[in-house]
């Protein structure tokens, strides 16, 4: 399995640090509001890196936080007139219930920077002794950047550059040794949320919380860190210069980043205000199709987000889901049970999409071709199969299609399941009309019901309900 590399900017085989297990952290969200689809793209991505690297059986601890305290959080709990705390619970909730819509599993922990402050204090500690860190009077602690020698390997940056950019808006009286230094620890201001410290009342910078969380519930050497590209400088590089200074060893071995999701061709940001929260587009599509549309390109790519487009993924998985759906309903009414050789011959040459898959998701996660090849399984299986093919052959041709679906994140039955809990709720609407004897609105609901295929039956146990 190959993967793209930020930090060699090649494509690398993957080696895990510890055979059969992966380590990995994905920078989560700062959460002060719903997420946005930008958001979205890197959960659902990462997620399904996450699901191939299960498929190909390693055991995956996936550490994804929540940055719970900041600037944003601050005055947005300003605005409202509670405290910080309840609105970081607020959207903490909200984006878990967003990516559970979005079929995208909970991490193996979802930390929070506010629980992690003890493991802060200590990194900074150690980093002030090692001399790679340093309080100034108002108690602010900065990292020493140039001390660590390797600052800018992740973003490729030229010091002398960086520093270039810096000096124009370098402030005057400014205590800082270096411009490049950033910040560690930073005193509390009027009414902000704060922890004591050997150096001010105040809060982490937020590089700091990713290196401690990360350490904590992965170890000190990781194999994956990812995030979308807009963290590789500075978050990443602060990351790398944090950890690696105060442990001594690499922090992660592979540096995954995922392309914007545009819209109009500049990124789709909360600060430029061009954004679709991921529930607007709930309201419209079944998430399933927005996943559907993120996997559809490569995660390097830049992605630009359009109406058409979602046209597209929704036309898409409608055609593989009706593939499994149509498997289903011919397995379900088969009278015959067990393959035939000629079966087994057709299972056989539907081995070759098994493999395009594998090929391209092993060539860093190439969900575009994977999906590619899962558009050929179910053309594949729409001509070779018919009423009379074997229970055996159409079950086992479903089972591929769903093990390529699971990798993706995309749930085959769902369509159903939607539908008979819509269908479950226009029963019983009816039933509730019936009652109050509104036979207008029971023959409605039944005509509703019809218009979609479906048949109702009075009868003495109920009512009951089949596909016309
Ligand atoms: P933030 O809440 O801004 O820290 O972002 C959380 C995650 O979403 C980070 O990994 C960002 O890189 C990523 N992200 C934000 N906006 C976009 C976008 N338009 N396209 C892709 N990823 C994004
Ligand atoms: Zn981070």
């Amino acid at each position: 399995m190959k993967v793209y590399n930020t930090l060699s900017k090649q494509k690398e085989e993957f080696i895990p640090l510890e055979e059969g297990k992966v380590k990995m952290y994905v920078c989560g969200p700062t959460v002060y509001n719903l997420i946005h689809i930008g958001n979205a793209r890197p959960m659902i991505v990462f997620d399904t890196v996450r699901r191939y690297m299960e498929y190909k059986g390693y055991e995956v601890n996936f550490v994804s936080n929540f940055t719970d305290v900041d600037d944003k959080i601050i005055k947005k709990a300003v605005e409202e007139g509670v405290t910080a705390q309840e609105i970081s619970q607020r959207y903490i909730a909200e984006c878990k219930k967003d990516m559970e819509s979005m079929n995208v599993k909970p991490a193996t922990t979802h930390p929070l920077a506010t629980q992690e402050i003890d493991g802060m204090l200590e990194m900074i500690g150690t980093l002030i002794e090692k001399g790679f860190a340093y309080p100034v009077a108002d108690g602010t602690v900065y990292f020493r950047s140039r001390k660590f020698e390797e600052y800018g390997k992740l973003s490729h940056k030229n010091l002398d550059d960086l520093q270039a950019g810096h000096r124009d808006i370098k402030v005057a009286g400014e205590e800082k040794e270096d411009s490049l230094d950033f910040v560690l620890w930073k005193p509390k201001k009027e009414g902000e949320p704060y922890w004591e410290s050997p150096w001010c009342q105040g809060r982490p910078g937020w590089h700091i919380e990713c290196s401690v969380m990360s350490k904590k519930y992965l170890g000190e050497e990781i194999d994956i860190h990812a995030g979308g590209e807009d963290l590789i400088f500075p978050h990443h590089e602060n990351e790398i210069a944090q950890s690696e200074a105060c442990n001594g060893k690499i922090f992660a071995k592979y540096w995954l980043h995922n392309g914007f999701l545009n819209i109009d061709n500049k990124k789709m940001s909360k600060s430029l205000g061009n954004f679709f929260t991921v529930r607007e587009i709930g309201e419209k599509y079944d998430l399933q199709v927005l996943r559907f549309f993120m996997l559809s390109a490569h995660y390097r790519s830049p992605l630009n987000f359009s109406a058409d487009l979602m046209e597209a993924a929704k036309n898409g998985l409608d055609r593989i889901c009706n593939g499994a759906e149509n498997l289903k309903h011919l397995a379900q009414n088969t009278q015959t049970e067990q393959m035939t050789d000629e079966e087994t011959e057709i299972l056989k040459g539907s081995d070759v999409f098994l493999t395009k898959f594998e090929t391209a998701m092993d060539d860093d996660f190439n969900t575009a071709d994977g999906i590619s090849a899962v558009f050929e399984l179910v053309k594949y299986s729409n001509t070779h199969t018919k009423g009379t093919s074997s229970k055996e052959l159409l079950e086992k041709l479903f089972q591929r299609m769903k093990t390529l679906c699971d990798i993706l994140g995309i749930i085959l039955e769902k369509k159903e399941e939607i539908l008979e809990e819509e269908i479950e709720q226009l029963i019983a609407e009816r039933q509730a009309a019936r009652k109050e004897k509104n036979f207008v609105r029971a023959d409605e609901i039944r005509g509703i019901l019809l218009e979609k295929g479906i048949v109702l039956e009075d009868t003495r146990e109920g009512v009951k309900w089949k596909k016309a």
